[in-house]
């Protein structure tokens, strides 16, 4: 069965899109723990970041890159942070988390956001891309 986040990629499930090629997609994480937290997703479905295959891997870093230096430019923060987890959704992706403080990392301390907060911050960083 295909994953939430190839659903997300086929348009089946809506999601606050940031960035788009031929083999990646970033959208706005629903449950962010900072605003503007990303995902970064290869449209190839993987489970594990390092069962990519080389170029896949190689090619999700540079597609991260980018989409990080957008965020850093689109919202305040003192850095952007990077973080594969992929306990829940069994789909690589690359969190992209702006951060001020540490526990922006944890995964712990999750902020609400309302529609047109993601709509704006997904906006802010398309613009910069
Ligand atoms: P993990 O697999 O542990 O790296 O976590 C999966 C992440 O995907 C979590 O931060 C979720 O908030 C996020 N997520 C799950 N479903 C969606 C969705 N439909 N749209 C955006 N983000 C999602």
């Amino acid at each position: 069965m295909a994953s939430i986040f190839t659903k997300i990629i086929k348009g089946e499930i809506p999601c606050y899109k940031v960035a788009e090629d031929d083999n990646y997609f970033a959208f706005l994480d629903i449950n962010p723990n900072a605003k503007g937290h990303t995902l970064c997703v290869p449209k190839k479905e993987v489970d594990k970041l390092f069962d990519l295959d080389e170029e896949t891997y190689n090619g999700l870093m540079a597609f991260s890159r980018k989409v990080a230096l957008a965020i850093e430019k689109a919202v305040p923060c003192n850095r952007v942070g990077v973080a594969v987890v992929g306990l829940e959704v069994p789909h690589v992706h690359v969190h992209l988390i702006p951060l001020n403080v540490m526990k922006d990392m944890t995964f712990q301390h999750k902020i609400s956001m309302a529609e047109e907060e993601f709509e704006t911050v997904a906006r802010k960083i398309r613009e910069q891309l």
